[in-house]
């Protein structure tokens, strides 16, 4: 989603410098995880935005992020949506990554949901397997341990 973004007074628009969702995509395609910060506060989103929701400031800079984190929660699902049904069951997860910001990803290379345990380790991971738009890339998390 984009939105319409209407320099402050003073100051000169900086398109080249705006955090996009579009960006993250592109990121993701390099398999890189993307954030942007906020070169005011230093707020890190993820996905990158243009405009920093702490401090009201619209200069943000895209950051390469480590793809590292913890399990803060999960859910399995076993009746998914047609074009994942063939994956269920899997597990769906709320990652807190290293740097500080929390993703939803899917949980792969589970083999026992009932394995899964919070605060597990867990790192990103770039498939164009689990996603809707064919040949397009998403993030998903495994389990530091591989298994
Ligand atoms: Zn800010």
């Amino acid at each position: 989603m984009r939105e319409a973004v209407t320099p402050a007074a003073g100051q000169a628009p900086a398109e080249e410098n705006r955090s996009t969702t579009e960006g993250f995509y592109r990121g993701l395609e390099r398999r890189m995880l993307l954030g942007s910060r906020c070169r005011k506060c230093g707020a890190l989103y993820v996905p990158p935005t243009p405009l920093c929701t702490k401090c009201f400031g619209r200069d943000t800079a895209d950051e390469s992020l480590s793809g590292a984190g913890s399990l803060v929660t999960f859910t399995v699902v076993h009746v998914a949506s047609p074009e994942f049904q063939h994956l269920a069951p899997y597990a769906v997860a709320v990652v807190r990554l290293r740097e500080g910001p929390f993703v939803l990803g899917m949980l792969r290379g589970v083999k026992n949901p009932d394995e899964i345990r919070l605060e597990a380790e867990v790192f990103v991971d770039f498939e164009s397997s689990v996603s809707l738009t064919p040949g397009k890339t998403r993030l998903v998390f495994k389990l530091e341990s591989g298994s």
